[in-house]
């Protein structure tokens, strides 16, 4: 059975060597599918990733690998990347993992291996047993966690990233959602099917830097929340019913004061404090439309998450196609998009 491994990559020229000799060395473990589709997707990488993934490919490598090299047009971000990687893959199973060495591919073998056992099971998914992160980061990601179960549709595991090895039938799944905005984690959530989650343990970036900082993040995880569920929208609605019944009361509680007692002071900072008050909640309520008002202007528009600039393939040594014979790398232009 072939096992397609989607990497997508930015900004990885000095990862991309030493995680093509692990990827060979762990195809000798008795977990290790019998061929590999390794699929590079090139990122808009602004140093030599492209080229140093194409120098790999020239190397010699396993007769049971075949490497494809996906070039963007541009950054497009991780998870236009892995659609891109979805869409070329041709494996039966197919497995995300990062090219930056925290994730080992050993760990996909293992999963590949989990799926090949368990037919009743459809994804196995990797999650971090601890995490190097600071207490901020974490405490920012629980609560995300919690705030994204209690309201939304679907139920996200904490911790469970993208690592993860699938069949044929999620890959297609996950590929039947067009959308522009995509957040894996909702994703795989949201198309359901069976999944078994094993732990494993990061290791430290091998070199180069993150791409996510905290600002990043707080973006993708507000876009995640905006992506699946129009729960803010209700908030609204509740936050309008709140304050409605508020002022009534006040209305009333004035009403009787000027009434029973007479109002001699004109109470300007009650009137101030209101203002402001209810000015806010507008506010916020004017920019919660406006965040769905936009994701839907950017959808309604259609655009291909990703364009490809070029793609590279090298067919392994036992493909059926005579023409790509082994050792042989085609290049082409190729300018297909989604
Ligand atoms: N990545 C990508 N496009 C981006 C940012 C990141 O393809 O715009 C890739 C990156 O090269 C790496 C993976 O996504 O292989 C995970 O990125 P990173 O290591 O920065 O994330 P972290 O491990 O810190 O979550
Ligand atoms: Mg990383």
């Amino acid at each position: 059975m072939k096992l397609s491994l989607i990497i997508p990559c930015h900004n990885e020229a000095e990862n991309v060597r030493p995680f093509v000799e692990r990827t060979l060395e762990c195809m000798e473990l008795p977990e290790a599918p019998e061929t590999l589709e390794m699929i590079f997707v090139d990122d808009g990488s602004t140093d030599s990733t492209f080229a140093n993934v194409a120098r790999a490919m020239e190397e010699p490598l396993s007769q049971r690998v075949s490497v494809k090299a996906i070039e963007l047009s541009r950054n497009f971000g991780k998870e236009a990347a892995m659609l891109a990687g979805l869409e070329a893959a041709t494996g039966q199973m197919l497995g995300f993992i990062d090219a930056d060495m925290q994730q080992d591919p050993a760990t996909s073998f293992q999963m590949f291996a989990y799926l090949q056992e368990h037919p009743e099971t459809d994804c196995v998914a990797a999650v971090q047993e601890e995490r190097h992160e600071g207490a901020v980061l974490r405490w920012f990601k629980r609560h995300f966690y919690r705030a994204f179960n209690a309201v939304g549709d679907v139920e996200l595991p904490a911790n469970a990233s993208d690592f993860r090895v699938f069949r044929r039938n999620v890959a297609d799944a996950l590929m039947s959602m067009p959308e522009y905005f995509r957040f894996s984690k909702g994703l795989f959530a949201w198309v359901g099917f069976r999944t078994h989650t094993i732990s494993y343990r990061p290791a430290k970036r091998h070199a180069g830097s993150t791409s996510w900082s905290f600002r990043k993040l707080f973006g993708y995880a507000m876009s995640g929340i905006v992506s699946f569920t129009a729960w803010p929208l209700r908030l609204i609605l509740y936050l309008g019913f709140l304050t409605s019944l508020i002022s009534v009361i006040y209305l009333v509680v004035v009403l009787v004061e000027y009434l029973a007692v007479g109002i001699d002071v004109p109470g300007y900072p009650t009137l101030l404090c209101i203002i402001l008050l209810f000015a806010g909640v507008v506010m916020l309520a004017l920019g919660i439309f406006g965040e769905y008002l936009g994701r839907i202007y950017i959808e309604g528009k259609r655009r291909p998450v990703y364009i490809t600039r070029q793609t590279i393939t090298r067919e392994s040594a036992n493909a059926p196609d005579p023409a790509n014979a082994p050792g042989s790398s085609a290049p082409h232009e190729a300018s297909d998009a989604r």
